[in-house]
């Protein structure tokens, strides 16, 4: 496991183990999101599924959850 600067914290971190998801956004998030924010997120991913009852198996919801995300990791 390597540090990576991480877009969130701005800091040098260890990052994720492996990517979370198979595709273009796992690689960013593995490249780009440290541990502990994405530890962070996990739970704030969590509260909005709650509070807005998302499904992710719904295209709709799981874009809108792409969309947080990318916000909240600050993935640009
Ligand atoms: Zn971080």
């Amino acid at each position: 496991m390597s540090d990576i600067l991480c877009s969130k914290c701005n800091e040098t971190k260890p990052g994720l183990t492996e990517a979370p998801f198979p595709n273009e956004m796992g690689q960013a998030v593995l490249a780009k999101t440290c541990e502990d924010c994405w530890q962070a997120w996990v739970g704030q991913q969590l509260m909005l599924m709650n509070e807005y009852r998302l499904d992710p198996m719904d295209d709709e919801h799981s874009s809108f959850l792409d969309r947080e995300m990318i916000k909240f990791l600050c993935l640009h």
